[in-house]
């Protein structure tokens, strides 16, 4: 394209330049001949006009005849006397002339008739080309004597013009060779920056949205250059823009718990961010540019997507999403401008978890309290219908009744710290804790329960252990934790109470001799009113829920290990020492 460019500017100038130099060489040779033959012609009237006066007076055949030979050649001139008739007297090139008559020749015909003749023609004597000129020759009464016709022979002129012609075109042949060299040599100056400038454009066509234009040349081409540089500066900066605004836009939808997805109006999967790519267990990275007809594998959602392109108005419906966990999503259709649909997920399994076990919760207390309520209405009704009266029967009732308000007591107890737990309402009061004194004050604390059973408790540990926490919490915790044990663990057993320091956090763990917990009962131990069927009966299953509760408040976590028969261990870990965020 450019290189044709540049053909076409030379060719154009040499075109352009040849035609110039044609024209104007042609019209000064023509005026030139014309100039030239003007001269010759007034020149050989008056040569004509001089012989006329020369003859005038003695014009007849025998002294023109004479005459003829000695005046003829002259200056190159041939001259030819003729009578009024137009019959040659005399002659000055050829002797056999004489006599033939030349009335016919137009420059003859002309002087006969009183003017004075011109024509140009090649000569049927002499076969050159000649210019004639005849006057008329009068005498003194006016009357026509003959005609003097003086001929020059063109021949040399014709050489002359011939030469000057040839002068002419080698000169504007030359001014060409230049003119064309000098179009060449401008085109490609012209032409090597287009090309440069078109090959930067198709760079950053390419994405390379860097590159820039030498700004140089001519001024035109520099303006080109820089509108082009500016061009792509703009560009760039725009460019530069949109990505940040997608950066912006990605970062935004990958921190959305929500999830969206965005199909194109060729209904591809134009976008998809990670929690929707998590929903539906697909990769992002595999469904990004497919159909639309993969989100076939979940029935619902495609139902609710041809609904939506049908009716072409948003559609929303509560669906399960089944995988490896059935999820609660309220997925919604937006068909947007343009053909584009737009499907935001919204998982709400945490809120449907959340309503089901507030609802198991109140069934659990509401069962847990049934029975002491049950066992006390029985035993008040009793009293009244006359146990009353036998004082031993009385007694034991009363018994057991305080024994259940014990139970339902420390069941509200156990609920209230719990809630308040849950809640968040009581704050951690964190400090440094020395494990070993924590613990020997719980073990002092317990002493009439553990003797009770005769139970020894060994406590394993560095003394300078400690661990960042609640102290009166992290008591809590290893109150529950001892109880259980002691409670679970037969009479005279080892109860050890262990701790260690790690890199980051301290372990803290209790563990007995008792019957153990059954390998699928371990990962429930911890849920609220989780009790074993061992325990129904004794205990409120809230123990370890509230110790569960209070380690993850503090960051930590807890775990509990056991083989049927062999004991069990229950214990935490807790950071130990200060760390950013917590208070
Ligand atoms: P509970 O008031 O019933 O002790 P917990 O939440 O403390 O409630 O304990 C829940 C259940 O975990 C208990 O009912 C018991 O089945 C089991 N469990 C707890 N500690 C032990 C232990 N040391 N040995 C065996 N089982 C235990």
């Amino acid at each position: 394209m450019l290189r044709s460019f540049r053909a076409r500017l030379s060719i154009t100038v040499l075109l352009l330049l040849a035609l110039s130099l044609g024209v104007m060489g042609a019209w000064l040779a023509a005026e030139f001949r014309i100039f030239y033959m003007v001269r010759v012609e007034e020149s050989l009237v008056r040569q004509a006009r001089l012989v006329e006066l020369l003859v005038r007076d003695s014009y007849t055949p025998a002294h023109l005849r004479s005459l003829a030979p000695r005046v003829g050649g002259l200056d190159n001139v041939r001259i030819t006397f003729l009578s009024p008739a137009g019959v040659v007297w005399g002659e000055s090139a050829r002797e056999a002339e004489i006599w033939v008559n030349h009335s016919d020749r137009p420059e003859v015909k002309t002087a006969i008739s009183g003017e004075v003749g011109v024509h140009t023609r090649v000569s049927v004597t002499l076969g050159v080309p000649m210019l004639y000129v005849a006057v008329p020759v009068w005498d003194a009464a006016g009357i026509l004597q003959g005609v003097v016709r003086v001929a020059l022979d063109l021949t040399g002129m014709e050489a002359a013009f011939a030469r000057v012609h040839l002068l002419a075109f080698s000169g504007g042949l030359v001014a060409l060779l230049i003119g064309g060299a000098l179009a060449l040599a401008h085109a490609q100056a012209v032409s090597e920056p287009l090309h440069k400038m078109s090959e930067v454009a198709l760079k950053i066509a390419d994405g390379n949205i860097a590159c820039r234009a030498d700004v140089a040349g001519p001024t035109e081409i520099r303006r080109l250059a820089q509108a082009l540089n500016t061009m792509a500066h703009n560009l760039e900066g725009e460019l530069k823009r949109v990505q940040v605004a997608a950066e912006k836009l990605q970062a935004v939808l990958a921190s959305l718990r929500d999830g969206v997805i965005l199909i194109d109006n060729r209904e591809n999967i134009e976008l998809i961010n990670d929690a929707a790519a998590e929903m539906l267990a697909f990769s992002a990275a595999v469904i990004l540019g497919q159909r639309d007809t993969m989100l076939m594998r979940h029935p619902e959602l495609s139902e609710l997507l041809r609904l939506a392109k049908n009716e072409r108005s948003a559609c929303h419906k509560r669906i399960v999403l089944s995988g490896q966990a059935a999820r609660h999503i309220r997925a919604a259709v937006l068909p947007l401008e343009g053909g584009r649909i737009m499907i935001v997920l919204q998982d709400l399994t945490e809120v449907y978890t959340a309503v089901d076990s507030r609802r198991d919760f109140v069934a659990n207390v509401s069962h847990e309290l049934r029975t002491p309520l049950t066992s006390l209405g029985l035993m008040v009704e009793n009293l009244l219908r006359g146990a009353l009266d036998e004082r031993d029967v009385a007694q034991d009732f009363l018994r057991r009744m305080a024994g259940e308000i014990e139970r339902l007591t420390e069941m509200v107890l156990d609920l209230l710290q719990l809630s308040r737990l849950e809640s968040g309402t009581e704050g951690l009061r964190q400090t440094r804790v020395v494990v070993s004194g924590l613990v020997r004050e719980v073990v002092e604390g317990m002493y009439g329960l553990l003797d009770n059973k005769g139970q020894i408790v060994e406590v394993l540990g560095d003394h300078g252990t400690t661990l960042w926490g609640d102290r009166e919490k992290v008591r809590q915790v290893i109150i529950n934790l001892l109880d259980n044990a002691n409670k679970f663990s037969p009479a005279g057993s080892n109860i050890t109470i262990g701790f260690r320091a790690h890199a980051q956090e301290t372990e803290v763990y209790v563990a007995d001799h008792g019957p153990g917990i059954l390998p699928e009962h371990l990962p429930r131990v911890y849920e609220r009113f989780f009790k074993s069927s061992a325990s129904r009966g004794g205990g409120t299953g809230l123990g370890l829920a509230i110790v569960k509760h209070i380690i993850e408040a503090h960051g930590g976590s807890v775990y509990v290990r056991s083989r049927l028969g062999e004991g069990a261990t229950f214990g935490f870990t807790l950071p130990n020492h200060f760390a950013e965020g917590q208070l």
